[in-house]
């Protein structure tokens, strides 16, 4: 089972791939984690990347193809992946499309997860992100069980920077502009299926097993 999240930048993607993921035995895969793996491990990757996202900004097509590529290329990834906040352009979904082609494989389902900018920018506010395991939290959603602590590792849990009201609302400007022209792309395959991002997280995987399991 190959499956792309699609969705604005807060929708929920990251927390329905990884529900999926788990729920399938598969890996769930976000270029967003692996830019943010780099940067704290000091690659140059991870300082090249930095430039983009600190301002909303995507890190080029060339860089994020090739990261994405190499690792959905890993043992790993035989039986499939959840892939979160990739393919973000045209661009990056042709070229994907055309690499699984040569190996005879393709993309099964794209899933759009739909909610407004005013949730979302309200939703971003309050996110926080662990900064040991990744994990994500909301403080009025989904709080941690101490503040400021992950619950799952004992790391802290921090606004990331690119959560900040300025950067959000200049990420849903490229995600409307680049991203969002996405949503033709993968109903013209006849794999665009369409989830609403309000409800529970528990309704949430229900709804997307549920849509994936009629085909
Ligand atoms: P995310 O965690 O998915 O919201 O990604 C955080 C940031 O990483 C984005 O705002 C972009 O700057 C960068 N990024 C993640 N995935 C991609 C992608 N597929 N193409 C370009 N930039 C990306």
């Amino acid at each position: 089972m190959k499956i792309i999240m699609l969705g604005a930048p807060g929708a929920g993607k990251g927390t329905r791939a990884s529900l999926m993921a788990e729920h399938y035995g598969i890996p769930h895969i976000s270029t967003g984690d692996i830019f943010r793996a780099n940067l704290k491990a000091g690659t140059d990757l991870g300082l090249e990347a930095k430039k983009y996202m600190d301002t909303g900004a995507l890190v080029p097509d060339d860089l994020t193809v090739k990261i994405l590529l190499d690792r959905v290329s890993q043992e790993d990834c035989q039986d499939g992946y959840v892939l979160d906040g990739f393919p973000r352009t045209i661009n990056q979904a042709e070229v994907l499309e055309a690499e699984l082609k040569k190996l005879n494989d393709k993309i099964d389902f794209a899933i759009d997860v739909d909610v407004s900018d005013d949730v979302i920018e309200a939703r971003m506010s309050g996110r926080r992100v662990c900064v040991k395991c990744s994990a994500t939290y909301h403080i009025e959603y989904a709080p941690t069980k101490v503040e400021g602590v992950c619950d799952k590792c004992d790391g802290e849990t921090i606004l990331r920077a690119d959560d900040a009201p300025e950067t959000v609302r200049q990420r849903l400007k490229v995600y409307h502009e680049q991203t969002q022209p996405l949503i033709d792309f993968y109903k013209e395959r006849g794999i665009l299926r369409m989830v609403s991002g309000s409800g529970s997280i528990t309704d949430a995987l229900a709804a997307v097993i549920t849509i994936l399991e009629q085909g």
